[in-house]
């Protein structure tokens, strides 16, 4: 296939990262895929993990191994030290916030359940919770649940054609009723990057406390809590260079404090008789049983590798990856993409679909060129329904990503119509 280059503006030189170094830092990336090099653009699924986050868990394993808040030897000590200095890290990444905030979970999706399950529990039928359109699954289903459990009414702030939230209607839909507003910072079909400030403040005017899924911003670009004007933030390590199973919910220590845990057993109690039991503080309440350690502490590394790149810088490559995709794909002319046509308002997904060939052959077709992108409905049923699609392909990017990457995207696009015998240019 041929990298066309020269239709790429310089690379490396305009965010401040060097990725071509960067890139040696990720093992994974000099991996073969049918015999072509891997071009990895399906980062909004999980991102790749850098060798200092593998050598911190192995290092944990190797050397620091034991449970954590219970021994009293030195192995638990530095395990327990470890596991706890990660709740540091996640907190001065979120702006400089109270560590005491911070549970970890399995992942974005525990946390959001957590909330619904547990802040659930203060609503009574007839109670509203307000959602949007562009929800992950994970942000929707666990407030259907509720919605079954407790005769809640759930309401969806549409979005508009331009895949932007329709926030010129945002009084029809919150009111007096509204006691949960929970929505995404950035989609992770459109890209969206919505106005969490502006919503939290609608939503905070009624008495409703707000819960933001931080899957797609917290990994690509700064976030400060309190700027946010949220009460809960849910996003996964997984999708910032950290292990898989370790999730965290970010929540107002007294917000916290009005919660019922939901997981009753070791570690998260006081005192326990055989008649009552007394929860321990924040944030343990809501850690029962051993927690995931190792990862937990692995995450740590990850995070301070994103540091130090600078999530400005991040946020500014993947900005001007996200500009010239769009104008890569959209100027073969055959594409239908979709969100926000200006990047300065989304985050590094690109979601697009050829109207001749399924996503999942694009995608097929796709990795026989080492290029791996996502097909599908992106666990984004209501939203694939609203934009009149089946499923979508994706590609979105990282830190590792280049223009060249999207150049060879474009390329293998125009195979796959090739192969299946259609024109290359659009019909006139
Ligand atoms: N919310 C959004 C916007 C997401 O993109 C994802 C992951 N695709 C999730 C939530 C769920 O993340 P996890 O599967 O790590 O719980």
């Amino acid at each position: 296939m041929n990298r066309n280059s020269a239709t790429s503006p310089g690379n490396a030189a305009h965010s401040g990262l060097d990725v071509e170094t960067l890139r040696h830092d990720f093992p994974i990336l000099a991996r073969k895929v049918h015999g072509r090099p891997l071009i990895y653009i399906d980062n909004a699924a999980t991102t790749q993990k850098p060798l200092v986050m593998l050598e911190a868990l192995e290092r944990f394993y190797r050397r620091s191994n034991a449970n954590v808040h219970r021994g009293i030897h030195m192995l638990a000590e530095e395990a327990t030290a470890a596991y706890e200095a990660t709740r540091g890290d996640v907190a001065r990444l979120l702006g400089g916030v109270d560590p005491h905030g911070v549970v970890f979970t399995r992942n974005a999706t525990e946390a959001l359940n957590l909330v619904a399950r547990s802040w659930g529990q203060k609503l009574a039928a007839g109670d509203e919770v307000l959602l949007t359109e562009m929800e992950h699954h994970s942000n929707l289903v666990p407030w259907w649940q509720l919605s079954q459990a407790r005769g809640v009414r759930l309401r969806h702030l549409p979005i508009r054609d331009d895949g932007e939230l329709d926030l010129a209607r945002l009084d029809e839909f919150i009111g007096s009723r509204t006691k949960i507003v929970s929505f995404t910072h950035v989609s992770n079909v459109l890209g969206t990057i919505n106005p969490v400030a502006q919503i939290a403040a609608a939503a905070h005017a009624v008495g409703a406390v707000v819960v933001v899924d931080g899957a797609q911003s917290v990994p690509h670009m700064p976030v400060d809590f309190s700027a946010l004007g949220c009460d809960f933030l849910a996003f996964s390590a997984h999708k910032m260079m950290g292990p898989t199973g370790v999730g965290v919910l970010y929540g107002k220590p007294e917000r916290l404090e009005e919660m019922e845990p939901l997981l009753g057993g070791g570690e998260m109690i006081r005192e326990v008789h055989l008649d009552r039991v007394t929860w321990n503080d924040v944030p343990h309440k809501f850690e029962a049983g051993t927690p995931n350690i190792a990862d937990v502490v692995a995450f740590a590394a990850a995070i301070r590798y994103l540091e130090k790149l600078g999530m400005e810088a991040v946020r500014a490559h993947e900005r001007r990856l996200t500009a010239y995709a769009l104008e890569r794909l959209g100027g073969l002319g055959f594409l239908i993409l979709y969100g926000p046509p200006n990047p300065e308002r989304r985050g590094g997904v690109v979601t697009f679909n050829d109207p001749l060939v399924h996503p999942h052959d694009l995608s097929t077709i796709l990795d026989q060129y080492g290029i791996a992108i996502r097909a599908g409905h992106h666990c984004a049923q209501p939203l694939m329904r609203r934009l009149n699609a089946v499923a979508t392909a994706r590609a979105s990017f990282y830190v590792y990503n280049s223009e060249a990457d999207v150049d060879a995207l474009a390329e293998g696009l125009l195979e796959a119509r090739r192969y299946f015998g259609h024109a290359t240019t659009p019909a006139r």
